[in-house]
C-alpha cells in the first residue's frame, strides 16, 4: 500500500532530506587518498547527530554503520572498514537519515581523483539517469515510467542497469511501497500522484548487470568484477509538473 503524505508531512521529510544533502556536501570534500571509509562513516555519524538527527541505517536489520561505503565495483550495501581510499577509486556514499520521525535517503558516487575517462563517464551518465527517472516522477504518469527513462539513458551509454535492487517509496519508514525498478517497459504500474514520495536510486555497472552478495551478507558486488555507480535522491511528486527534490541543500520555496 502506497502511503500518501501530507504537505505538513512532506515539510518534515525535506528537513531529514536536507541533513543528508548537506552531510553529502561535507562528506565529498572528505573523499581523498589516504581517507578510510570507517572515518567517512564517524564524520556522517557526527554531523547527522550534531544536527540532531538519527542515523537510519545503524541498527536497520543490524546495519552496523551510518554510511554504506562501496567502493569500486562495490554495487551497494558496503560496510565502511579500514579500507583507505586510493586515486583512481570511485565511493559510493548512500545515507539515510531520520528526523520527526521521517526518513530522508540520497546517494552520490564520488570520484578519488584522478580517475580515468570511463569513470567519469560512468558517474555522469548515472547522476543523468536518475535526473531523467525523475523526471518521469509526475502525475499523469505510471511508476514504470520511471525505470524506462532509467534504463533507456543508461544503455544508450554501453551500461547495464541492476536489477537485485530497486528504489523506494519512504516516509515513517524507510523502505515502504511502492518498489521502483531501475528498468522496464514505460506506461506499467501504479498510476504516480501528488502526495506520494519516493527514493530513486539507479545502480549502473560498465559491465553486465549481475550482482552478488558477498559473505558479510551486506556488501553487492557485480559478479564481473566491473565498476559500478549509484545515485540517490528523495523526491516528492508535485500537483504538477516535476517532483520537488527533497535531498537538497536549498531553502525549500514551496514552505509559505
Ligand atoms: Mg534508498
Amino acid at each position: 500500500m502506497i502511503i500518501l503524505k501530507t504537505e505538513e508531512e512532506i515539510v518534515l521529510m525535506a528537513q531529514a532530506a536536507k541533513m543528508v544533502a548537506e552531510a553529502h556536501q561535507v562528506l565529498q570534500q572528505e573523499v581523498k587518498p589516504g581517507v578510510t571509509t570507517l572515518q567517512l562513516d564517524k564524520i556522517a555519524e557526527t554531523f547527522i547527530r550534531d544536527h540532531g538527527g538519527i542515523p537510519a541505517f545503524k541498527g536497520y536489520r543490524d546495519f552496523p554503520s551510518t554510511l554504506c561505503t562501496s567502493v569500486n565495483h562495490e554495487v551497494v550495501h558496503g560496510i565502511p572498514s579500514n579500507r583507505a581510499l586510493r586515486e583512481g577509486d570511485v565511493v559510493g556514499l548512500d545515507l539515510g537519515a531520520i528526523v520527526h520521525g521521517f526518513y530522508g535517503d540520497g546517494a552520490v558516487t564520488v570520484p578519488v581523483e584522478p580517475v580515468a575517462t570511463q569513470v567519469h563517464t560512468l558517474l555522469k551518465v548515472t547522476e543523468e539517469a536518475l535526473y531523467q527517472g525523475i523526471d518521469q516522477a509526475r502525475v499523469g504518469n505510471r511508476l514504470s515510467d520511471i525505470g524506462h527513462a532509467i534504463q533507456r539513458h543508461v544503455e544508450s551509454h554501453g551500461f547495464s542497469v541492476v536489477r537485485d535492487f530497486v528504489g523506494h517509496g519512504i516516509g515513517r519508514q524507510l523502505h515502504e511501497d511502492p518498489q521502483i525498478p531501475n528498468y522496464g517497459r514505460p506506461g506499467q504500474g501504479a498510476r504516480l500522484q501528488y502526495g506520494m514520495v519516493l527514493a530513486i536510486e539507479p545502480m549502473v555497472n560498465v559491465g553486465g548487470p549481475q550482482v552478488q552478495v558477498l559473505d558479510d551478507h551486506w556488501t553487492a558486488v557485480t559478479t564481473d568484477g566491473s565498476l559500478s555507480a549509484h545515485f540517490e535522491h528523495t523526491v516528492a511528486i508535485q500537483p504538477v509538473g516535476p517532483p520537488e527534490i527533497l535531498t537538497t541543500v536549498r531553502e525549500r520555496a514551496s514552505v509559505n
